[in-house]
C-alpha cells in the first residue's frame, strides 16, 4: 500500500512533467473508486493549465488554477505519465489527458483510490483539513507526539497510523519507526515519556528519507514504462519479516494483528 514516500516519490516524478501543461480532457472508464469520480469533471477540467503539483499526506494536488483535482492511490493505486498510443489495461479507471497527447494514468485494481475534484482552497477539503503535520516539517516532532497521546491509552502503532497524529505514515513506516525506536508496539501511547517521542519522532524522519531515497532511483519509471513504478522495496528491518532473524540482535521477528493489520517488531529489541 503506498505510503507518504510512494506518494511523494509519485509527485516527483510526475510534476516536472505536468506543471504548465494545459489539460486536454480526462477519460472515466470507471467512476466507482472509493468514492465516485465526479461527474461533469472533464467540463471544470479542460483547457485549464496545471499550475502545481503537491502532496498533502497521501493525497496528491493536481493544482489547475482554477481548481485541483485531487488524487488519492488507495491500496494498490498507480499512477504514471503514458504516449498516447499506449495501451489501456483492465485496471486503468482513469487519464488525466494533457494537451501534448500525454496522459497521467491511474490504474487501480482494488479501486480504494480518488479522483476528487476542489473548486478552490484544496487543503480545507473535508478529507484533508483534519490531517495531522507533515512528518519531515518543522511542524512535528517529539513534543507535539507526546501532546497528543496524553489521553490515548491505544497501542502506540495504531496511534502512529491515525492521520489525524501525523499525515502520510502506514503500516509499513509505522513498523520500520518503531523499531528504530526501540519501542515496543504494543506499548500504550500515554505511556511514552517525552524522550522516547523525540526518539521516535527523529526515527519516524529517518525512516521515510531513507525510503525516499530509494524511491528517488525509480524516478524514470513515472514516465513511460508499463506501470509498475512506485513500490520499491527497501531493505525493511521489520515489516514482512516475521520469523526471519532482527538485523541487529539475531532473534525471530514476531507478527501480530493490531487492529486489523500485521505488526512486525523484534521481541528483544522492542522489549518495552
Ligand atoms: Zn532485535
Amino acid at each position: 500500500m503506498p505510503e507518504l514516500p510512494e506518494v511523494e516519490t509519485t509527485r516527483r516524478g510526475l510534476a516536472p512533467h505536468l506543471v504548465n501543461q494545459r489539460i486536454r480532457g480526462v477519460v472515466v472508464r470507471n467512476h466507482a473508486l472509493r468514492l465516485p469520480v465526479p461527474r461533469g469533471l472533464e467540463k471544470k477540467i479542460a483547457g485549464s493549465t496545471i499550475q502545481n503539483v503537491e502532496r498533502r499526506g497521501k493525497y496528491l494536488l493536481i493544482d489547475c488554477g482554477r481548481g485541483t483535482l485531487i488524487i488519492h492511490l488507495g491500496m494498490s493505486g498507480r499512477l504514471w505519465l503514458v504516449a498516447p498510443s499506449a495501451a489501456v489495461a483492465k485496471h486503468d479507471h482513469f487519464d488525466l489527458v494533457l494537451e501534448n497527447g500525454r496522459i497521467v494514468r491511474l490504474r487501480d485494481p482494488r479501486r480504494f483510490g480518488l479522483v476528487l475534484w476542489q473548486p478552490r482552497g484544496a487543503k480545507e477539503h473535508a478529507l484533508l483539513a483534519s490531517i495531522g503535520p507533515e512528518p519531515l516539517s518543522a511542524d512535528f516532532g517529539g513534543e507535539w507526539l507526546h501532546s497528543v497521546t496524553r489521553k490515548r491509552s491505544a497501542a502506540i502503532k495504531n496511534v502512529l497510523m491515525d492521520s489525524h497524529v501525523v499525515a502520510g505514515v502506514g503500516n509499513i513506516y509505522a513498523s520500520e519507526a518503531l523499531f528504530r525506536a526501540r519501542i515496543n508496539p504494543k506499548l500504550a501511547a500515554n505511556r511514552i515519556g517525552r524522550a522516547r517521542y523525540d526518539l521516535l519522532a527523529e526515527k519516524i524522519r529517518e525512516t521515510l528519507e531513507a525510503a525516499l531515497v530509494a524511491g528517488g532511483s525509480t524516478l524514470r519509471d513515472y514516465v513511460g514504462g508499463d506501470g509498475q513504478a512506485g513500490y520499491f522495496q527497501n531493505e525493511h528491518f521489520v515489516y514482512g519479516r516475521a520469523r526471519e532473524p532482527c538485523r541487529v540482535c539475531g532473534a525471530a521477528i514476531r507478527e501480530l494483528r493490531q487492529g486489523q493489520r500485521s505488526t512486525f517488531y523484534c521481541p528483544v529489541c522492542q522489549r518495552r
